[in-house]
């Protein structure tokens, strides 16, 4: 079996930034890249947040970079996704799809991921009209108008955000209640460019010819009639899912199965395994966050196994 001093799992922002800061501090990491290498910035198109970009930038030309600048450190990299991980002791012990690496070290960066609502030509028009996160879109719907879909904190918090941009901001929500915090929802309702369109899910979303969204048909479930909507945009806020089905029960998760870190480093409860990015963040979410943490989570493992060597002397 070959063996790594760090192995990290991972190739969004997070994962290639502990390997661009691990690779230059020679610890020759190997990456696992996972089958959607680049992660959730290869499904979006121009990135005007990233700092450093004055004229914006694509979502996969941003992670291509990153790839490559981890790359020239020498940075290994191995496709396709890691079957199974041994935690319980040292070295730990990565199998994957061609094989197994043991490592002294792991930085865990799998990411999250948007729940969808399922409709046939979502993810196909997602960056046309479709989006999972109003902090980076929202700035392209000025002065249109605009849906989200969702009725928790993020729901809420989106449409509050995006009637900034919008003229109207359509929230539509399954039930007649809403699961979001009192607070927010107060702030919502006095809003007055926000609509509440209660007991209604989104039937269709219809696209015009350049392939953007034009528009969305709405369904009540109580009675199915259907009632349209005419919108460029369409935000899903239904929440998020973190990838983390490898780590349970071997790491220690929180409620919604978010990694959980040991104060305030990127430690998990497992001394030698690290966190970071949105597998361990459901508050900010950014890839600027992500690769902050990523670099956090090299620092804090090369002094970790530099700990380790001087104590094994
Ligand atoms: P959430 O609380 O789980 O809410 C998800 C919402 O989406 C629910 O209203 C749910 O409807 C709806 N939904 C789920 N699946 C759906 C589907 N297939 N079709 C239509 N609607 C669907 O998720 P979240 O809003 O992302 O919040 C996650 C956590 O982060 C929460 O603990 C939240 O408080 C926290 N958060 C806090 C803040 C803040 O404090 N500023 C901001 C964002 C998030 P039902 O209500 O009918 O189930």
């Amino acid at each position: 079996m070959s063996h790594a001093k760090l192995a990290i799992i991972g190739s969004g922002p997070a994962g290639l930034t502990a390997a661009i800061y691990a690779a230059r501090g020679n610890l020759e990491p190997v990456l696992f890249e996972g089958t959607e290498a680049g992660g959730q910035l290869t499904t979006t198109t121009e990135v005007e947040n990233y700092p450093g970009f004055p004229q914006g930038i694509q979502g996969p030309e941003l992670m291509e970079a990153f790839r490559q600048q981890a790359e020239r450190f020498g940075t290994k990299f191995v496709r396709g996704d890691v079957l199974d991980v041994e935690l319980s002791k040292r070295p730990f012990v990565i199998r994957f799809d061609d094989g197994q690496l043991s490592a002294d070290a792991i930085i865990i960066s799998t990411g999250a991921r948007s729940k969808l609502l399922g409709l046939p030509n979502e993810k196909q028009l997602i960056g046309r009209g479709v989006s999972t996160c109003a902090t980076c879109d929202g700035f392209f719907f000025r002065g249109q108008e605009i849906a989200v879909v969702g009725g928790g904190d993020s729901a809420v918090e989106e449409a509050i955000f995006l009637s900034r941009f919008a003229t109207r901001v359509h929230l539509i929500h399954r039930r007649e209640k809403l699961r979001a915090s009192k607070i927010m929802q107060d702030r919502m309702f006095s809003n007055p460019r926000i609509n509440v369109h209660w007991d209604r899910v989104v039937h269709e979303i219809h696209a015009d010819e350049q392939g953007s969204v034009r528009g969305v048909s709405l369904q009540d479930p109580r009675d199915g009639s259907l009632s349209d909507l005419n919108v460029r945009g369409l935000f899903v806020a239904i929440g998020h899912v973190p990838n983390t089905t490898l780590f349970q029960g071997k790491i220690d998760l929180d409620e919604n199965g978010y990694i959980l870190l040991n104060g305030r480093g990127t430690m998990t409860n497992i001394e030698g395994v690290f966190a970071s990015g949105d597998v361990a963040d459901h508050v900010y979410r950014q890839a600027v966050t992500a690769a902050g943490t990523g670099c956090q989570a090299a620092i804090d493992a090369e002094r970790w196994l530099e700990s380790q060597n001087h104590s094994s002397h």
